[in-house]
């Protein structure tokens, strides 16, 4: 008998019909032949409704209490669904991350799993009963309810899969898989049969929310087979996969956009060693993690200008520190711009495949796209350019790929 975990995402889980629904899904896979667990999502809109009762009190709504607040959508969703699994005749009870208990570390709304308890869990299992376990939600050692960053429950999925050792882990959702882009941006995506942990990670630390890059972490790390599949239909998905199973000859896997970033620019800065370091130090230690980043050469070699990228949620915070910090880092002006979007190409081809690099650029310059920054790593390039003419850059080099 296999071990399996089923996550279900907020859209899967957004009615009472598509809970039963769930519920069936569940139903089926046990009679299957396989012991199952399973993971739930707050019904859709239920986060954000409830993240927007917290701003209508404070721009500032305490941290701590947020989390209390946000978690509470994975409540209703997990008691609805191990009630419609019951109502099926079989075995089911609902857990709370507090409950079973969920450890968790770090600040509040961005916590990290640190490890899952098990035995009341897998007593449960061994009498054939099927736990239905809030994702999203864990206990801090202070004994306070924590939440894991949005779209948390896949990584609550893939600890749980972690934690009890399953032998795969399956993520069901609205599309039916991993698509070469966004199918709601591009109609032309096609859904990938399997694709690398490597690969899947970088698509969804650039933006394919369809699963939360911590998640795609943990599955790499402990090399968990994971299936992401839609909740309404019986179609095979897309599996996530270590690199030697997979058997893409594309040169490019998936294209994404995101627009969580804003460029800040530093002109005239005096051009000295340290002066970079200057910079970035005390947005380090004020937890604002920098992107991407260019320095032009200068012309004279006394003063140049510095350009990275940074969060949006980020962008006045910085800007307040290097305001702070003029005494150590001077400079004649401070730029910055936020209607960005950053898209990127992935795949692992393209380590063997020169060329990649300019038939991009040159795909964006007949469309009359200008590139803002540029950053790429071995498996992927990505490039900044202006928020109104995302769709349009991810339609073109989808095609120029030829992933239409
Ligand atoms: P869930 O509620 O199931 O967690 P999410 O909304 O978090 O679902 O993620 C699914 C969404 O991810 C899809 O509806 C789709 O719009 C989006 N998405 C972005 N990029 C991709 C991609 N490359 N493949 C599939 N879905 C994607
Ligand atoms: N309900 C949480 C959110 O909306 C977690 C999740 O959906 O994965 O972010
Ligand atoms: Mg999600």
């Amino acid at each position: 008998m296999k071990r399996i975990v089923i996550k279900f995402g907020g859209t899967s889980v957004g009615s009472i019909e598509k809970i039963v629904n769930a519920a069936k899904i569940v139903q089926k896979r046990q009679e299957e032949g396989n012991e199952v667990m399973v993971v739930v999502s707050a019904m859709s809109g239920t986060t954000n409704d409830l993240v927007n009762k917290s701003k209508k009190i404070s721009k500032n709504f305490n941290k701590p209490e947020l989390d209390v607040l946000m978690s509470s959508g994975e409540q209703v969703s997990c008691s609805l669904l191990a009630g419609a699994i019951i109502e099926l005749g079989l075995k089911a009870r609902s857990w709370m991350g507090w409950q079973i208990p969920i450890l968790t570390e770090g600040d509040h709304a961005s916590s990290r799993i640190l490890e899952v308890k098990t035995n009341e869990v897998i007593n449960f299992l061994s009498e054939g009963g099927i736990p239905v376990i809030a994702g999203f939600q864990g206990i801090t050692e202070e004994n306070r309810i924590s939440t894991i960053g949005r779209g948390g429950s896949d990584t609550s999925a893939l600890m749980i899969a972690k934690f009890f050792k399953t032998d795969s882990c399956e993520i069901y959702t609205d599309v039916e898989g991993i698509y070469t882009t966004d199918p709601f941006i591009n109609s032309k995506a096609k859904k990938i049969e399997k694709i690398s942990y490597e690969e899947m990670l970088e698509m969804s630390s650039l933006g394919a929310k369809v699963m939360q890059p911590s998640a795609v972490q943990t599955a790499m790390k402990n090399n968990i087979p994971v299936h992401v599949r839609s909740t309404f239909s019986k179609l095979t998905g897309t599996f996530i996969v270590s690199e030697d199973k997979t058997d893409s000859k594309k040169v490019v896997t998936g294209i994404t956009y995101s627009k969580n970033d804003a460029k800040v620019t530093l002109l005239n800065v005096k051009d000295k060693p340290g002066v970079a370091a200057d910079i970035f130090e005390p947005l380090g230690k004020s937890n604002i993690n920098v992107d991407m980043v260019v320095q032009n050469i200068s012309s004279d070699e006394k003063e140049t200008d510095i350009t990275f990228t940074v969060k949006r949620e980020d962008l006045s915070k910085t800007l307040k520190i290097i305001e702070n910090n003029r005494v150590n880092v001077d400079y004649k002006k401070l730029i910055h711009d936020d209607k960005l979007s950053k898209v990127s190409i992935i795949g692992a081809g393209m380590i063997v495949h020169p060329g990649v690099t300019y038939k991009m650029f040159r795909a964006l310059a007949n469309e009359r796209i200008n590139i803002l920054v540029i950053s790429t790593s071995e498996i992927k390039i990505s490039v900044l350019i202006d928020e109104n003419v995302t769709q349009k850059a991810v339609k073109v080099l989808h095609k120029t790929f030829e992933l239409d």
